[in-house]
């Protein structure tokens, strides 16, 4: 039935790794009978313009809702599901879902979507594909998706996975460099990564204080990012002071519980057809 043939698809995926795991089956299984018992939910949060506050999108976000457990955080099952080749499934079955949510969205007012791709996925050899009839399946506009790939996944990946993303972008899908800072990219690879957006990484953010006349390293990247014609994104703002520092730095968006916790999609639909100004973000203005 349903449960068998999504774990056989775990099996066939996980198939061509080579997986440091013991219980590798036990763990898949486990994970595979949650994924179609429907214990996975998939939960938006906002990212907001800096400038004026206006919802401009959202970032979806895996949560395992485990009967017992409550909702379950990726740092809890993303180690197993990456090590067990579980994630590959799971990240096309988010893409589709978040996809499909977009799609509901008003069609007037510009928004996007952002879904986070493993390694693993990107890897793929069918995986320009699955964007495709993802978007085709959902009837969303490529222009409405950003993927988000980390920098030491992009950092590693192979020439290969690069020219797909290449590929994506020439349909008008854009990628974003997720958790910015945190690898160690060389300045030249930076410059020559597919990619259109940089997200700050929150310990950046989680850096700065109240009293900062000046933010030195979101003045850095900031520029580093204009330089190279990207724009960016701060992950983890949670104060309006925050938000202040990173729109005087000319940083593009934001997105941290100060804009919105992640939730339901519908909510994100229904801001995005309203007036949409998150006042908060706006709070830090001096
Ligand atoms: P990420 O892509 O960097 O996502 C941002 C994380 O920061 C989310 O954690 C979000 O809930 C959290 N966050 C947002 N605003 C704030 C804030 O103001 N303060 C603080 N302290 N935290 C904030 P979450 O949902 O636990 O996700 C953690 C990571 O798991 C994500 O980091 C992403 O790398 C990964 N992940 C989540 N869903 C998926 C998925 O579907 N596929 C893959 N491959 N990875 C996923
Ligand atoms: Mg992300
Ligand atoms: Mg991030
Ligand atoms: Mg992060």
């Amino acid at each position: 039935g349903h449960a068998e043939s999504a774990l056989l698809e775990a099996r066939r995926v996980g198939g061509n790794r080579t997986v440091h795991y013991e219980d590798t089956a036990g763990v898949t299984s486990q994970l595979t009978a949650a994924l179609t018992a429907g214990e996975f939910a998939v939960v938006y949060q906002p990212i907001v313009d800096a400038e004026y506050g206006r919802l401009t999108g959202a970032e979806a976000l895996a949560r395992w809702i485990r009967p017992g457990f409550g909702s379950v955080p990726p740092s809890e099952f993303i180690p197993d599901a990456e090590r067990s080749g579980f994630i590959r499934v799971l990240d096309r079955w988010v893409l589709r879902t978040a996809c499909r949510t977009a799609a509901s969205w008003p069609s007037d007012v510009p928004s996007k979507v952002t879904v986070n791709v493993s390694g693993q996925e990107l890897d793929q050899p069918d995986y320009y594909e699955q964007v495709v009839t993802a978007l085709e399946d959902a009837g969303l506009p490529a222009d409405r998706l950003v993927l988000e790939v980390t920098e030491s996944t992009l950092d590693a990946e192979s020439a290969a996975a690069l020219e797909v993303l290449r590929r994506l972008r020439g349909l008008g899908v854009r990628i974003a460099i997720d958790d910015f800072g945190t690898g160690y990219s060389s300045l030249s690879r930076l410059h020559r990564l597919p990619a259109d957006i940089l997200k700050i990484d929150r310990s950046f953010v989680a850096e700065l204080r109240p009293t900062d006349q000046e933010a030195p390293v979101i003045a850095a990247i900031t520029a580093l990012a204009r330089t190279l014609g990207l724009r960016t994104v701060a992950e983890g703002v949670e104060e309006p002071y925050q938000a202040a520092l990173l729109r005087r730095y000319g940083c593009d968006e934001i997105q941290g519980w100060l804009c919105g916790r992640p939730g339901d999609g519908d909510l994100v639909g229904a801001a995005l057809a309203g007036p949409h100004v998150v006042a908060q973000v706006l709070a830090g203005n001096r």
